[in-house]
């Protein structure tokens, strides 16, 4: 059985169907913000990192893939 690797719960594909929701809309987001604004992902990912207006999922899927990006 497969993990979320944000919070251990059981995962359907590589998050559990929380933080999946959540990185799809930042996934949709980030080709909207790509396309108006022009900034790479790992800029992107530090935005929303630092907007109040962020829900705690995205926040955390967010703080993953940062750490992810700093990691490779
Ligand atoms: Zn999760």
């Amino acid at each position: 059985m497969k993990l979320c690797p944000i919070c251990d719960r059981k995962a359907e594909g590589e998050y559990c169907n929380l933080h999946e929701t959540a990185y799809k809309n930042i996934v949709q987001m980030f080709e909207k913000w790509q396309s108006s604004k022009g900034i790479d992902w790992k800029e992107y990912l530090g935005r929303i990192e630092v907007n109040p207006n962020s829900g705690s999922w995205v926040l955390e899927v967010c703080k993953y893939l940062l750490s992810r990006e700093e990691t490779s």
